[in-house]
């Protein structure tokens, strides 16, 4: 393992320190949130892009993932991260390394998920690369947009916003411990949170927003520590069959966590996702270092996903 007993973020801060940006760049957001922020000159909109890598035995299994639902899912996971900053797809790039298991058949099946909801989400895959390789991996790059300076970022939450979460969570950890019923379906077929997003941003003025990927405790302490407040938060809303614990930390929901300015009254869903309050961001305490998250008044550990503790 490269990375010793290091957490993805002290990895993460540390190549931030390295490859800083210089002032007066386009570059509005750099490493950190869902997306990357690029403000073209004299343009209407700013660009966001994310890039997601799959990986064979980490990311899915292909005895039990089939052609097509790890095609759908390495490029759900981008749109997700387009979702949770409000915006639109514009297209997306695919790189893959193939391994002499993957036949043709194999191949083409994965291309024919990953098409199937490019597709329907209007993102069309304008380019990439293809190797050959010991193990399969796969890069997906997509490119999204929206409304110049309407990006939500994680880093914009007050003391005193409502903490919200849509849909139920654990579902997709249920599901990879089960392998069957709605939670495994949950699991293979993600569905990105695009509509939700936009609505976030349009209609609710969300604060901040990010996406659910690698469970709520740490999701939540990383927007917490981007906007330098506490969480004090009740136990969400959690997934038919799940525990809480898989509620709580299990990753791979896709769901999106936003914030809300005092006194908003969101929907109780949107488009069948319901939207649930589960608390509330408070002061930073004077000599602690934001990002804590109190779960009914005690503190939750974030032991969501960390790809480099959790291998
Ligand atoms: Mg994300």
């Amino acid at each position: 393992m490269i990375a010793g007993r290091s957490s993805e973020c002290s990895i993460l801060s540390r190549i931030k320190r390295m490859a800083s940006v210089p002032s007066g760049s386009q570059l509005k957001v750099g490493i950190g949130d869902d997306c990357a922020v690029f403000r073209p000159r004299g343009g209407a909109e700013d660009l966001l892009f994310t890039t997601d890598m799959l990986l064979d035995e980490i990311h899915f299994r292909r005895t039990t993932h089939s052609a097509e639902d790890t095609g759908y899912k390495a490029l759900a996971r981008g749109l997700s991260d387009i979702a949770a900053m409000g915006g639109a797809p514009r297209f997306c790039l695919l790189s893959l390394a193939v391994p002499r298991w993957a036949d043709q058949a194999w191949v083409d099946g994965f291309y024919r998920g990953f098409l199937k909801l490019a597709r329907q989400t209007a993102t069309p895959l304008a380019g990439g690369d293809l190797a050959l390789a010991e193990q399969l991996a796969c890069d997906v790059v997509v490119c999204g947009a929206v409304p110049k300076g309407g990006a939500l970022l994680r880093s914009g939450a007050m003391p005193g916003n409502g903490i919200y979460v849509s849909g139920k969570l654990g579902g997709s950890a249920l599901g990879l411990a089960t392998g069957n019923g709605r939670a495994w379906k949950r699991h293979l077929r993600p569905e990105p949170r695009l509509a939700l997003g936009r609505f976030l941003r349009e209609r609710l003025h969300a604060t901040a927003a990010m996406d659910l990927s690698d469970g709520l405790s740490l999701d939540l302490s990383r927007m917490c520590t981007a906007s330098r407040v506490f969480a004090s938060i009740e136990p969400p809303p959690v997934f038919p069959g799940a525990t809480l614990d898989q509620a709580l930390h299990g990753g791979e929901d896709y769901e999106l966590l936003f914030t809300l300015p005092p006194g908003s009254r969101p929907p109780a869903s949107f488009e069948g996702v319901p939207l649930t309050r589960i608390g509330v961001t408070t002061k930073v305490r004077r000599g602690d270092p934001p990002g804590k998250i109190l779960l009914e008044g005690k503190p939750l550990p974030p032991l969501g996903f960390d790809h480099f503790q959790n291998s």
